[in-house]
């Protein structure tokens, strides 16, 4: 038995096979999340993707 793996975005938590689809999907706004943002957990600061949210939460946070 082999784990499927899934490459999950971190932006909308939409599964992706692939990780060439997951990108080409980052890469894209979220319509449904746009509005609201993307908004860090720890400082409140808002981004408009979930690749500069994450990019943030690394630099910023990051242990
Ligand atoms: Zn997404
Ligand atoms: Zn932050």
């Amino acid at each position: 038995m082999s784990a499927q793996v899934v490459f999950r975005c971190e932006g909308c938590g939409r599964e992706f096979d692939s990780l060439e689809a997951r990108r080409a999907h980052e890469a894209a706004p979220h319509p449904s999340a746009s509005r609201q943002g993307f908004m860090c957990a720890a400082c409140g600061a808002p981004f408009e993707t979930p690749r500069e949210l994450a990019t943030h939460a690394h630099r910023t946070h990051a242990t």
